[in-house]
């Protein structure tokens, strides 16, 4: 249920497809001053080359997806990119952090990351950008893993993205990669003092 969860942190890292996210993750993972747990989603999209089941996501078929979320499994859960692929965070991935120690790391879409600051007002929220709108086509194109109509999708949703960084609490522009780094393990170190203090 989510009231049992009314005692976790979660930081919920967003921002526009491009923007660094999956490479920030890794990096809070292994320098974050926090015990971070990143939580694992399931989807609907169908896996790319070298992802693996249960680490990269969960891969439902629309009808797993579907049954699981009238059974109430999901935290949040939304349709991502206009795509008709369905993204979403378990209960049971927040309960696996909770037993784990460390704060739910959670790297969803805007819609995600709405429904979880509404539920959770402690939620350290996070969105990431970059200082120049054509970087994101640049870096998608460097990255080569969509093929190039998946890729005009997510540019233009990026707009809508960008549209919803206020909502957050934290703005964080990833042009330096090391700079982003340090700047989010500081907003971490200071929601933990102030959490004690
Ligand atoms: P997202 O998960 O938000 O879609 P990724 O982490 O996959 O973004 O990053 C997209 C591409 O940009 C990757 O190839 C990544 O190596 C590269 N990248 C990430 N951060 C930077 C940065 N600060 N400067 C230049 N390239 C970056
Ligand atoms: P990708 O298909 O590139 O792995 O991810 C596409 C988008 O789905 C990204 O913007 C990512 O943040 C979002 N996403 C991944 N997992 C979740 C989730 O559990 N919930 C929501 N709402 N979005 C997610």
């Amino acid at each position: 249920m989510p009231g049992d969860f009314e005692d976790m942190q979660f930081v919920v890292l967003s921002g526009p497809s491009g923007s660094g996210k999956t490479t920030i993750v890794e990096r809070l993972l292994a320098e974050s001053p926090v015990k971070l747990v990143k939580s694992v989603s399931a989807t609907t999209r169908p896996a790319r080359k070298n992802e693996v089941e249960g680490v990269n996501y969960y891969f439902l078929t629309p009808d797993e997806f579907a049954a699981r979320r009238t059974r109430g499994e999901f935290l949040e859960s939304a349709e991502v990119h206009g795509t008709g692929n369905w993204y979403g965070t378990l209960q049971s991935e927040i309960a696996r952090a909770q037993r784990e120690g460390g704060w739910a790391l959670l790297e969803i879409d805007v819609q995600g990351g709405r429904q979880i600051i509404e539920r959770f007002p402690q939620a350290l929220s996070i969105f990431l950008q970059t200082s120049s709108e054509t970087e994101y086509e640049r870096r998608l194109r460097g990255r080569g893993t969509e093929a190039e109509e998946i890729i005009q999708r997510r540019l233009a949703n990026a707009r809508n993205e960008l549209s919803q960084a206020r909502k957050y609490r934290f703005q964080v522009v990833n042009d330096d990669l090391d700079q982003a780094v340090r700047e989010i393990v500081h907003i971490i170190s200071n929601w933990e003092a102030q959490r004690h203090a």
